[in-house]
């Protein structure tokens, strides 16, 4: 048995932008290698949705030198590290154990197999994509580089274009196009050509060779081709494919499997995620063909998903006005929670990271929980009865009980009252 070899960090950095390339980020967000050093050598990594100072002790009593966090450190920009603030203590305590931390972020939400991706295939929505398709970022803009040389040298200027930086597409290497046909040219007196004679009109049979380069290789490629180019004056075409729809975009939604009503849907998710309970806004009996997905707190992808055709909007937070905004689309969004939406992706990353570094040891937090939790004071019936006594009482005006849990359920409590008095007006 050959013994693993030993894995750094920069070795799972390089595998989590594989994963999650740092290009499909939002703009505002803080992601990659937040705290640490990439030369430390580690033998247990520990995932998480957030790193809390509970999560860190785990963290250490594991001897976990590198932990991947979903949600980042060090969101907002910082002046100072020290004892009087949570996060400075939390820093200096991760710093005084020498760890690493890695934050994949939004980057993980959009990444091609990632959190909204892995969402949508766990609802078994069928036509899977993009919510928003993402605008080519300057990282993945890529352009063509084309030459024309002599077949002899063709080997040698294509190696040096590859070596360069260019001719990587997708999992490839190595990619060009190679197309035989004729040049001419009649070089002046100053000529100094390298094949045929100086006031000549020469034909000569060349390749055109055509490379893929992203655009931050695009001025070393370009160089080293004139370094290497048989020809005085190579012609080099540089074209931009700026703009052509990389696959990739924010948000996910799809077709499900068979139309639901949204009762129905409430309870396939709460299933598939596994909560007893999920918030949610709408008409439990309209009908949903449609599903948008947006993990975390991402009500912002209402309209998308109203453009898009979908009845509904999976996300795992919204604040009150949005779920207003949400009844006025005549939308419905289902909320079963910030934490149900997410964090099963760390634990599919923990597998994922344990799989491609078979000596590491790579395990969820255990003592990660969510915050939030639920406490049944009443049941619905009561909750309803509790609203009609008011009803009575007030007269036209239909109030909803003070005690109601939260403004979501209140919303879909509020239809409930519409629906059964329509002649009434509501008031919250
Ligand atoms: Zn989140």
């Amino acid at each position: 048995m050959t013994a693993s070899r030993p894995v750094s960090v920069q070795n799972i950095c390089h595998y989590m932008q594989q994963i999650a390339p740092l290009s499909l980020a939002e703009d505002w967000d803080n992601v990659g290698l937040l705290l640490g050093d990439e030369e430390t050598i580690v033998a247990r990594v520990m995932t998480c949705l957030t790193l809390t100072p509970e999560v860190a002790e785990e963290a250490i009593e594991l001897g976990a030198r590198l932990v991947v966090t979903h949600h980042p450190l060090l969101f907002s920009p910082v002046k100072r590290v020290n004892s009087t603030t949570a996060e400075g203590r939390l820093l200096l305590k991760l710093m005084q154990h020498g760890m690493a931390v890695y934050s994949p972020h939004t980057a993980y939400d959009n990444a091609e197999t990632g959190i909204n991706q892995q969402l949508a295939e766990l609802m078994e929505l069928t036509e899977i994509a993009p919510l928003r398709t993402r605008p080519a970022s300057v990282f993945n803009e890529l352009y063509k580089i084309e030459t024309y040389v002599p077949e002899l040298q063709l080997d040698v200027v294509r190696q040096a274009l590859w070596d360069a930086g260019a001719g990587a597409l997708g999992n490839y290497r190595n990619w060009s196009f190679n197309l035989r046909g004729s040049g001419t040219f009649l070089g002046t007196d100053k000529s100094r050509p390298s094949v045929g004679q100086v006031g000549r009109l020469e034909h000569v049979e060349e390749i055109s060779v055509a490379v893929v380069c992203p655009a931050n290789r695009v001025e070393h490629v370009v160089q080293q081709l004139r370094l290497i180019h048989p020809y005085e004056s190579p012609a080099i075409d540089v074209i931009s494919l700026k703009g052509l729809p990389d696959g990739t975009g924010t948000g996910r939604y799809g077709r499900l499997s068979k139309i639901m009503s949204l009762g129905e849907l409430n309870q396939w998710v709460g299933a598939r995620l596994s909560q007893p309970t999920v918030q949610f806004v709408g008409d439990p009996l309209m009908p949903v063909e449609k599903l948008g997905i947006a993990c975390g707190s991402a009500a912002e992808f209402l309209r998308d998903a109203h453009r898009l055709g979908c009845q509904a909007l999976l996300t795992g937070e919204a604040r009150f006005h949005a779920c207003l905004e949400a009844r006025d689309l005549k939308m419905a969004m289902i909320l079963p929670g910030h934490f149900a939406t997410e964090r099963p992706a760390m634990e599919e990353l923990a597998c994922r990271l344990a799989s491609r570094f078979p000596g590491l040891i790579v395990t969820a937090s255990v003592k990660e929980r969510d915050p939030v939790q639920v406490q049944e004071w009443a049941s619905r019936s009561d909750v309803m009865s509790k609203a009609m006594i008011r009803l009575e009482w007030i007269g036209d005006l239909i109030f909803l009980p003070v005690k109601t849990r939260d403004p979501c359920s209140s919303i879909n409590l509020a239809w409930r009252l519409e629906s059964a008095i329509p002649h009434r007006r509501t008031r919250h």
